[in-house]
């Protein structure tokens, strides 16, 4: 057995390429959510913004872009309805002193 042999550069580079292909570490979206959002604390949070912005996972800021599109989608369906509902209750104040 030869237990001391240093680490081949040559395997620590498969290792590195490898741990991107197959996406070893990846989070979980709902995580990608939750650091989107910003509940996440300590190393869960250091971990997604290491993955994130230093390893730069093109998955996992793939889903990431799709996150916060959704995102914007839904708020901006969110301030649609409160611009309709204020407008109707404009419209509806109007018509009360009118009368
Ligand atoms: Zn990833």
């Amino acid at each position: 057995m030869n237990e001391a042999e240093p680490i081949d550069p040559k395997l620590a580079f498969t290792v590195a390429s490898v741990w991107r292909e197959e996406r070893i570490s990846c989070p979980h979206p709902h995580l990608l959510q939750s650091w989107l959002a910003g509940g996440l604390q300590g190393g869960a949070q250091e971990f997604l913004t290491f993955h994130l912005q230093d390893s730069k996972c093109p998955y996992c800021n793939a889903v990431l872009d799709e996150l916060r599109s959704r995102d914007a989608a839904a708020k901006s369906t969110v301030l649609e309805d409160l611009r309709d509902r204020l407008l109707r209750s404009t419209v509806a104040a109007l018509r009360k002193t009118r009368a």
